[in-house]
């Protein structure tokens, strides 16, 4: 068995369908097991939808929630056969109807819950998972849909809940085998549902984790992801347009990319495949042909310090300074016990004798965690800022990777600087405004000359 994961441009339109079942019905001797994401953008529309909702635009809502049923339907009209219309028109009616109800319920509250947010932005998934089985059925594949709420247990940590694993593997173990003997397993990404069934999801770009839960959990050969780019590249080709493809990368490098901000991967999709060991590939669903970016368990040698530049923006650093705390030990654990309290996770750290700057992504709960550092230190906040990561395994066997760092930046002013702990990545911290023209100079610097045997010229 494997499994292969289509991320929502694979699956934005019937003619990406259709693209879709031609390559799923060229590997069905591999016994595929198939996991989607919500068409297009979808997700951000839902999301859309509930906002519009507790802010009382009835008319704008109903408006919305229309175009995206007739989206929906207009695809699906394209890959269904006519003999399955009428189920087809059923099954939107009646998923269209539950939506357009909890909608005009949460409109009534004026409020708007994690719970409720999951239960609506599940919405994607459950259609473009059934759309998706009919389609299949369509070009003579046999398919069967699974809800993924009966198979991906969480927590009930809304919006970002966690699999408990000893039940989600034992329930994928024991209902996808006997499915995927006979035919094609079609199932939604993200989503899952809490012990009580409570509908959760496992966090934006979560498809991939999805991929990588059902692969370890029927102890598939291969997780494929596929996605709108070739591989994993040397930079994000939004920012570099020539960025390369890698050809192959270890599961440590990719797990510190994607949490970095490289969204083509989400950050724990390695996790489980690392755990039984099961190859990830990253293909691109309109080039199937291209060999894409294998992530494997070793170390991949390589000629270039570096693999592969991210960036994870818009974060924000918290300087906290304190001569009080001269010489005092305690000081760190003092302050991170705040953030653990409040829940908020620091990426990046840099101290000096009376200071200490952190990075965190999240700013729900800077004010009151602003609040307690100032008991006992000044605290400056500094917004709009970016870390820009480089990761390769070889950047600790390379001598001078920062020197080359500094001049390749040239007149940028960094404002942070750690090699991380494990010693895959150099991060640092520059505004948002020169994230463009440092990972422009970085990439000139690192990725002039390729190891042939790891990158494949792109652009
Ligand atoms: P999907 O909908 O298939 O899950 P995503 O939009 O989540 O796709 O991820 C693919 C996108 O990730 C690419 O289109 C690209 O813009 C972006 N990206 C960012 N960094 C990288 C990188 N290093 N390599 C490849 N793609 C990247
Ligand atoms: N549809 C979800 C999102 O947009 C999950 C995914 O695409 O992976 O975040
Ligand atoms: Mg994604």
């Amino acid at each position: 068995m494997i499994v292969m994961k289509f991320g929502g441009t694979s699956v934005e339109s019937a003619s990406a369908i259709e693209r879709v079942a031609g390559i799923v019905r060229a590997r069905l001797h591999q016994k595929p097991v198939v996991v989607v994401s919500a068409m297009g953008k979808t997700t951000n529309r839902l999301l859309e939808i509930a906002r519009t909702a507790i802010s009382g635009k009835r008319e704008d809502f109903i408006r919305l929630i229309h175009d995206l049923r007739s989206f929906h339907s207009r695809e699906a009209r394209l890959v269904v056969p006519l003999s399955e219309r009428a189920d087809l028109d059923r099954t939107l009616d009646e998923l269209f109807q539950e939506l357009t109800e909890l909608i005009k319920g949460l409109a009534i509250v004026g409020e708007i819950t994690p719970r409720s947010i999951d239960a609506v932005s599940s919405y994607g998934e459950r259609l473009s998972s059934y759309i998706v089985t009919l389609a299949f059925r369509h070009h003579g594949i046999a398919a069967e849909h699974l809800d993924s709420r009966r198979v991906i247990v969480t927590d009930r940590k809304h919006t970002h809940a966690a699999p408990l694993y000893p039940e989600t593997c034992r329930r994928l173990a024991e209902t996808i085998p006997p499915l995927a003997d006979r035919s094609v397993v079609v199932m939604g990404g993200f989503i899952g549902a809490t012990e009580d069934g409570v509908t959760s999801t496992l966090g934006r770009g979560g498809s991939d984790f999805t991929a990588s839960l059902v692969g370890a959990g029927i102890g598939a050969e291969q997780i494929q992801i596929w996605t709108d780019v070739d591989g994993m590249l040397t930079a994000d080709p939004g920012l570099v347009p020539g960025a390369h493809r890698v050809k192959t990368i270890s599961f440590a490098e990719a797990a510190e990319l994607a949490y970095f901000g490289a969204k083509v991967l989400h950050p724990a999709t390695v996790v489980p495949a690392l755990e039984k060991d099961i190859p990830v590939l990253i293909l691109n669903s309109r080039r199937p042909g291209v060999e894409g970016t294998r992530i494997v368990a070793e170390r991949v040698p390589c000629a270039n310090a570096v693999k592969s530049i991210a960036c994870k923006r818009r974060i924000t650093v918290v300087n906290v300074h304190s001569t009080s705390m001269l010489m005092a030990h305690g000081f760190l654990r003092r302050i991170f016990e705040i953030f653990d309290r409040h829940e908020t996770s620091v990426d990046m750290v840099a101290t000096s004798e009376v200071s200490v700057s952190l990075t965190i992504d999240s700013t729900e709960r800077l004010a009151a965690i602003s609040a307690e550092l100032s008991e006992f230190s000044d605290v400056s906040v500094e917004h709009a800022q970016t870390i820009v990561c480089l990761v390769g395994d070889n950047i600790r066997y390379t001598p001078g990777v920062a020197a080359r760092v500094f001049t390749a930046l040239g007149e940028v002013n960094v404002r942070m600087i750690s090699q991380g702990a494990s010693l895959l990545n150099l991060s640092f911290v520059v505004a948002d405004a020169d994230v463009q023209r440092a990972v422009e100079a970085l990439h000139r610097e690192f990725f002039a000359e390729l190891d042939p045997a790891v990158f494949e010229v792109g652009g």
